[in-house]
């Protein structure tokens, strides 16, 4: 394949944008060489700008659920933009997408709309901060949710306590509030609520990790967090950005049947375009402003575009009842056939799979946490990627990242990907 047109619109980028993009994983610098750019996508394929085609496995990192440029969608935001594009006031269907989604996703009450997973993610935790009058927070290494600051702490070598920040810009003061934990294992958190006692508002992870490869949690974890939450007036947030409306209509709550206190939402509930938000019964949900003391706002937040565009593919994804099942079984196939030819080709390697998430990791163990994903054999991910990219096969540009499955996938495309895992295998 060329990208003649791809790079030269990237030496254009990289003059005006830092690193030629608006979000760092876009440059391929985990994987090295030079980002496609995209043109267009229809269905399950995205085409670039050297009119390449590639069945796409990213799907805006997960938006894309029903597929790209999806007809009802669309005409729902293109309608929806006739009449004006934002106001600053509220509008209906602000109303119509809250109610749809609170019908959908159990043990919530009220739904409060921003921009992305990041400022829904950052609000959770001050509204948990507000509600329980407590300062820190625990998250799980390898978690990721979104940039705000709280967020962008690693334990440094020897601090179990207290985090250090892993970027410049984030202060000592905001990562000595950070507690950081290891996926999977109950007991770095138990450890962490008894080195603070009383001092702990939330405790925030992704219910299945999306953002380290996929990683499912493990029989009990999240059912036993629940009850540590409990036992300490800990409030759990699930940050379902990711498997929020992906996993199943009510997400990870539904599937695993444990409740978190607040959820966060992202990606999927968009449509495609910009929107977050989180939720909760309403004795959590009154404290936020103007009903009560803990502050969050946005000028475009519930903007009528995006929540037109999330109306139309909530409503598709409320009304077709077969469409998580559908994702599900294409998915085990993918997994299934990826799994038969590596093995053939006496590759070794790890296969994650939750509903439509799955990721390939080059690595003999078991990938539970941020450490064994971490143990993946990267220079292979590296000609892994670009060889499958050659085939016309579009994953993500790094080892630590989800595949997402949309339901536009034919079986088609599903032994088109497999036959070029094969190719690639044999050359790895
Ligand atoms: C993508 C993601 C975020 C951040 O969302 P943005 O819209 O990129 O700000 C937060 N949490 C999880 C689990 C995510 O996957």
């Amino acid at each position: 394949m060329l990208y003649q047109r791809s790079s030269a619109l990237f030496l254009e980028a990289e003059r005006v944008i830092p690193g030629g993009v608006n979000s760092p994983v876009r440059a391929f610098k985990g994987v090295g060489g030079t980002p496609i750019f995209a043109k267009s996508a229809k269905g399950a394929y995205v085409y670039d700008e050297d009119d390449n085609r590639f069945i796409d496995y990213i799907n805006s990192w997960g938006p894309m659920i029903l597929g790209h440029a999806y007809k009802p969608v669309v005409d729902a935001v293109i309608e929806r933009a006739r009449l004006g594009t934002s106001f600053g006031m509220p509008t209906e269907i602000e109303t119509k997408i809250a109610e749809l989604a609170i019908s959908m996703v159990p043990h919530i009450d009220k739904i409060r709309f921003v921009n992305s997973g990041t400022e829904a993610c950052m609000s959770a935790v001050r509204l948990a901060r507000g509600y329980t009058r407590k300062d820190k927070i625990i998250k799980f290494a390898g978690c990721y949710h979104g940039h705000s600051d709280a967020f962008l702490i690693q334990a440094g070598s020897g601090a179990v306590t207290f985090g250090t920040p892993n970027s410049p810009g984030v202060t000592q003061g905001t990562a000595k509030d950070t507690l950081l934990a290891i996926y999977n294992n109950i007991e770095s958190v138990k450890a962490l609520i008894e080195a603070n006692p009383n001092e702990i508002a939330c405790i925030i992870l992704e219910p299945v990790a999306g953002n380290m490869g996929c990683i499912p949690p493990r029989q009990n974890f999240l059912q036993n967090l629940r009850s540590l939450c409990d036992e300490h007036d800990i409030l759990l947030i699930f940050d379902e950005v990711m498997t929020g409306f992906r996993l199943a209509k009510g997400g990870a709550q539904e599937l695993f049947n444990v409740k978190a206190d607040i959820v966060c939402f992202g990606k999927v509930i968009g449509g495609g375009l910009p929107v977050g938000a989180f939720a909760a019964r309403n004795e959590i949900m009154n404290h936020l402003s103007p009903l009560g003391p803990v502050y969050q706002a946005g000028t475009l937040s519930g903007n009528p575009l995006a929540m037109a565009a999330g109306l139309a593919m909530l409503n598709e994804l409320n009304t077709d009842t077969n469409i998580f099942d559908r994702l599900a079984e294409k998915t085990k196939y993918l997994h299934e056939g990826c799994s038969k030819v590596l093995k053939n080709r006496n590759v070794t390697h790890t296969i994650n799979r939750v509903g439509s998430m799955i990721s390939i990791h080059f690595a003999e163990d078991e990938v539970v946490d941020f450490t064994s994903s971490a143990h993946g054999n990267n220079d292979r991910f590296k000609t892994f990627f670009h060889g499958m990219l050659n085939e016309g096969v579009y994953i993500a540009p790094s080892a630590f990242e989800t595949w997402f499955l949309c339901d536009a996938l034919t079986y088609n495309d599903l032994d088109e990907t497999i036959k070029a895992v094969d190719k690639v295998a044999s050359s790895l």
